[in-house]
């Protein structure tokens, strides 16, 4: 077989356990990366793909995790909230920085080095360059200067942390460290994770601060920005049909929803003791999926404090795959939405059969409707999916998804578009999806296509008996035979 071109990539780890009604990575297991698309390839001839597995499950009514559990050790987990989800703004820091006009820094990154590491904090300014090539530094308070002068503005600050996991802190490993107020963005951009820096200045400098020291909100002087999440609430993802839907281009990614991390306090009042309480709201659709991440608190306000300020680890990292659970629900939606794309798919094909055979005028509205429908459930799995250029060598091209939902929507629509797309059997309504003949109505099993050809060899003889009776006119008749399947 020759190499495929393009490639794919998804994470699995070697093991995985129930745990609290979630499926998660056992403790000590390994993180593997593998083609999903080339592995369910394999898988092909004997209907076992991995939407197969996922449509299985649904059709044999599985709601026990166990099935879910040997299905993340084949797949891994779908990973539902990096499907919808493409920002993540995290609380202020002092991280490090790097800036070529500041020669301090000596890199110990090849003696390794760990002993008598310095830290030196600093506040954002801005390098200015003035007209006569005077250099004069400008905090964001003074940038009104920027404008006096008609300088330019440059800065060299950027940020100097792990490309694979910014929230490791030891990295990089110098004998001195400049830190800076910063606030990270992890932001799904062009089909990637991106790390993104948004260096701030405060007002008071805590020239002691150590990588990773929280940043108060009030201490910042302008520009900062509420810790949240952006989710991704296409109405195409919707199952309504409001006018709005219409109004959405296929290519849009849809409408983005943010959501910050502190939700705040509530206040309910309890009527029969007339107590008032305080309630702490999470972002539970957030949290849910980090059962291990966030210790437990004294206090529910702490809780809520600690969801806002938690440093969450990046979307590609390792971290981030090994501490992410998912839970039953979440699987059982995701198997709903693809027995409901074979469905629509199935009630089209009929639709559409049977608009042929009546030959009816208002076709292209018939045909809108069906297949806009169609559209909106396949644009559920690859809505996220992005063609990108993988900078790793074993990859040259890879096709990117955030989420093995993506990969799930390219099988499909793989399978759909070849000669040998899936299809419902049209008499026993099984869902084939490797047919062997590209042009079968019917299973491979023999039987079907017999028992089909006989009942509807009886459905017309009955009817012609009726037209040798005179029991229905010639276009009654007519017609009739034209709605036999
Ligand atoms: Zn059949």
């Amino acid at each position: 077989m020759s190499e495929r071109l393009f490639k794919t990539n998804w994470v699995k780890f070697s093991d995985y356990e129930i745990s609290y009604g979630r499926i998660k990575p056992k403790k000590g297991s390994k993180m593997i990366h593998y083609d999903p698309i080339a592995e369910s390839e394999k898988f092909k001839k004997s209907s076992n793909t991995v939407y197969d597995q996922i449509y299985k499950i649904k059709e044999n009514n599985q709601t026990d995790l166990k099935e879910w559990l040997r299905f993340a050790k084949k797949w891994g987990l779908p990973c539902t909230l990096l499907h919808n989800v493409d920002e993540i703004i995290l609380a202020p820091r002092y991280l490090a920085f790097q800036n070529s006009q500041i020669s301090e820094t000596v890199r110990d990154h090849l003696t390794n080095k760990m002993d008598k590491v310095n830290f030196i904090v600093h506040n954002f300014e801005y390098e200015v360059t003035k007209l006569n090539s005077k250099i004069q530094w400008v905090s964001e308070k003074n940038k009104k200067l920027l404008n006096k002068y008609r300088v330019q503005k440059v800065n060299y600050f950027e940020s100097d942390l792990n490309p694979n996991d910014p929230t490791d802190l030891n990295w990089p490993y110098s004998n001195v460290v400049h830190l800076c107020p910063q606030q990270l963005i992890y932001k799904y951009f062009n089909g990637k994770w991106e790390i993104r820096t948004n260096f701030l200045t405060v007002k008071k400098l805590n020239k002691k601060a150590k990588p990773g020291d929280i940043i108060d909100k009030k201490n910042v002087v302008e520009g900062y920005l509420t810790p949240g999440y952006f989710k991704i609430t296409d109405s195409i993802n919707e199952d309504n049909d409001e006018i709005e839907t219409l109004s959405v281009s296929i290519s849009s990614t849809g409408k983005r929803k943010f959501n910050p991390f502190y939700l705040g306090k509530h206040f309910i009042s309890n009527y029969r003791n007339k107590k008032i309480e305080t309630v702490y709201d999470y972002p539970h659709e957030f949290t849910k999926y980090f059962p291990g991440m966030l210790q437990d608190e004294t206090s529910e306000e702490k809780h809520a404090r600690n969801i806002e300020e938690f440093f969450w680890p990046f979307p590609v990292s390792e971290k981030f795959h090994r501490n992410y659970a998912e839970e039953g629900y979440e699987l059982g939606v995701l198997a709903i939405n693809i027995k409901m794309f074979f469905i629509r798919l199935k009630e089209a094909n009929k639709h559409i059969r049977l608009l042929k055979n009546k030959n009816e005028k208002n076709y292209p509205n018939r045909y809108n409707i069906i297949y806009r429908d169609l559209e909106k459930s396949l644009i559920k799995f690859t809505s996220r999916l992005l063609l990108t250029f993988s900078k790793d060598k074993d990859r040259k091209y890879s096709i990117y998804s955030p989420s093995l939902i993506g990969y799930i929507g390219h099988i499909i629509l793989q399978d759909i578009t070849s000669k040998y797309s899936p299809r419902f059997c049209i008499e026993c309504e099984r869902l084939i999806s490797n047919p062997a003949k590209p042009d079968s109505p019917y299973c491979d099993d023999s039987t079907c296509g017999n028992r089909h050809r006989v009942r509807r060899t009886r459905k017309k003889a009955k009817l012609k008996k009726l037209l040798d009776k005179k029991e229905i006119s010639k276009k009654v008749y007519i017609n009739k035979l034209r709605e036999i399947d």
